[in-house]
């Protein structure tokens, strides 16, 4: 057995484990502004499985900073989700509960002549910052006693600022080759309601300023992070140097794109609020309570996770290997049922009216454990419209005038008569069985090729089956003609909805449960309350091919 390639941040991880610093503490930091989508699902799996499998602990930290998008319905999705995938984190934190902690450095960086209030609009800050190739220049306001810096932070969280009126800034150098370190906001006025911390603040620190510090007062060895962040690492590191408190390390990782997909939270959140899909969990979108909706499995997910790997460089997945996990898994797991989509009749005209005889069908032929159910078959039964075809091509093996196929699990059947409506429309096909072919064999050791799935008409029970496509038609939905949006790629046909006709057992289908209905792909029965209804929804979660043109 060769053994287990490692990723780059395992090979941190061991190294320090032989330099002797085995501890393992990671952390999963989202922002309460929204649901987690699969690139989430990406850091959750890379965090908790790094913990794991080192022995030590990852935190759930909420990145609660910013009052004004953050919200409890999103705190709650959130740790669904995350449990849901298969995780459990060892503390569970929010970084507005280091306020005050926070509040203090700042001070303590004040006192040490690091830190002072600015009194410059948004826009003069970001002028005076200059740009890649020239210096900023400094505030006017940089040199502001220590005493003054004091008062004025303390009125700051009193509240006798209005919002923009003033910032703390860290004083570090207006002519630093990396601009973030051009004397970075710390801390900004928001006269808003947080969702825990209520109306106690009106001054909040920044994401660069709240990150690091959060990482070390919960001790993180390992502080996990995408690409974009290498540059706010020589940040990361300034402050803790400076207030001299436990060093976490930052490592940076690609973060996950796929392709026909949007991962941002804004452009998710417009998806939902300008109504292009049905909410958060709409089976189209790759958030994770949608996938789940739509019959993703908490394994599918983590197996997507391992394969796409942990990478140093920013790539984009091909979205058919998230189908392909899937695939996989339900293979192995899910029941297989039939139903008809599209459906056409047939007679079988030697079949005695009114009989009506259970043939028995494999339920899983990857599980032996799934057993066998029994399925009722009669004289009127349901197949695929596109199973039969008046004039087929060659190698066409499904019926045909005059030509026999087998319906799984059942009889040989052929087709005598063809029936139409005044249109031409074929409405009906007049069949006989052959007695003896049940079970796979026929009366004269004839072979059939085509082998296709069926329901019985008067024991169908109908159901209603959303077909899901990609949500976006273009391969990169950012790529847009010149003033266009994302939205211009929204794909119009994403969701098709059908009447199916099912095998009975699918009437008693609980919420959330997968199938693979016979030769159609994998559906999951609907877990929204709004399909509690008369009949059964079943979200399609994949094809059983990928059909896609490549
Ligand atoms: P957005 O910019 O869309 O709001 P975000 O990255 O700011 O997303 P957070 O809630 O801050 O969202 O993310 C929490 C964690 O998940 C962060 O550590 C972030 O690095 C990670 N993460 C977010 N998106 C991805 C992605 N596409 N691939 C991998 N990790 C991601
Ligand atoms: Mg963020
Ligand atoms: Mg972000």
């Amino acid at each position: 057995e060769s053994p287990e390639k490692l990723n780059f941040i395992e090979e941190i991880i061991e190294k320090s484990i032989a330099d002797g610093e085995p501890r393992v503490h990671t952390r999963f930091p989202p922002e309460p502004n929204g649901y987690l989508h699969i690139g989430h699902a990406k850091s959750i799996c890379l965090n908790f499985g790094l913990a794991k499998k080192y022995g030590g602990k990852c935190n759930l930290r909420f990145d609660d900073t910013n009052p004004v998008k953050e919200d409890v319905e999103y705190v709650d999705s959130i740790k669904e989700d995350i449990r849901w995938l298969g995780f459990e984190w060892a503390e569970e934190h929010y970084a507005s509960d280091y306020f005050e902690q926070l509040y203090e450095w700042a001070v303590e960086l004040i006192r040490k002549g690091l830190a002072y209030v600015d009194d410059q609009t948004q826009e003069e800050i970001r002028i005076g910052r200059g740009t890649v190739t020239r210096p900023g220049v400094n505030s006017p306001w940089r040199d502001r006693s220590v005493e003054e810096n004091l008062r004025l932070f303390a009125e700051m969280r009193e509240g006798k600022y209005k919002d923009g009126e003033k910032v703390l800034r860290a004083k570090i150098d207006m002519a630093h080759p990396n601009m973030l370190l051009r004397d970075p906001l710390m801390y900004r006025i928001i006269h808003s309601h947080h969702h825990r911390t209520g109306d106690k603040w009106c001054i909040y620190p920044m994401y660069d300023y709240a990150h690091g510090e959060s990482d070390s007062i919960e001790k993180i060895t390992h502080s996990v992070c995408t690409l974009e962040f290498d540059v706010h690492r020589p940040l990361y590191d300034w402050f803790i140097e400076k207030l001299g408190i436990f060093p976490s390390r930052q490592y940076e990782f690609a973060r996950l794109n796929l392709t026909y997909t949007v991962m941002s939270k804004r452009k998710l959140l417009q998806l939902v609020k300008e109504g292009y899909v049905s909410g958060w969990d709409d089976p189209r979108m790759p958030t994770i309570s949608g996938l789940r909706r739509r019959g993703y499995t908490p394994e599918s997910i983590r197996m997507f996770a391992e394969k796409v790997g942990v990478a140093k460089r920013d790539n984009i997945i091909d979205l058919g290997l998230l189908e392909w996990c899937v695939r996989e898994d339900l293979n192995k797991t899910a029941l297989r049922r039939m139903a008809v989509l599209n459906p056409l009749k047939v007679v079988i005209a030697n079949y005695p009216e009114g009989q009506t005889e259970y043939v028995e069908c494999v339920n899983n032929p990857e599980d032996p454990e799934a057993g066998r159910r029994k399925v009722p078959f009669s004289r009127e039964v349901y197949i695929e419209r596109d199973d039969f075809m008046e004039e087929p091509p060659k190698k066409f093996f499904r019926l045909r005038p005059g030509g026999e196929v087998r319906l799984r699990y059942g009889y040989i059947i052929r087709c005598d008569e063809v029936i139409k409506d005044a249109s031409g429309e074929v409405v009906e096909l007049r069949c006989t069985y052959d007695p003896l072919s049940l079970g796979g064999g026929s009366s004269d050791g004839r072979k059939v090729k085509g082998i296709i799935h069926w329901v019985s008409a008067p024991h169908a029970v109908p159901a209603e089956v959303m077909l899901f496509d990609r949500l976006f038609a273009a391969e990169n939905p950012d790529e847009t003609a010149e003033g266009g949006t994302f939205l211009d790629n929204l794909n119009p046909d994403s969701l098709k909805t059908v009447r199916a006709w099912c095998e009975p057992a699918l009437g008693e289908a609980q919420p959330g449960e997968k199938f693979q209905f016979e030769r159609l792909g994998y559906f999951c029965a609907d877990t929204a309350p709004s399909s509690a209804g008369c009949v059964p929804v079943f979200n399609r979660t994949a094809t059983l091919k990928d059909s896609w043109a490549k």
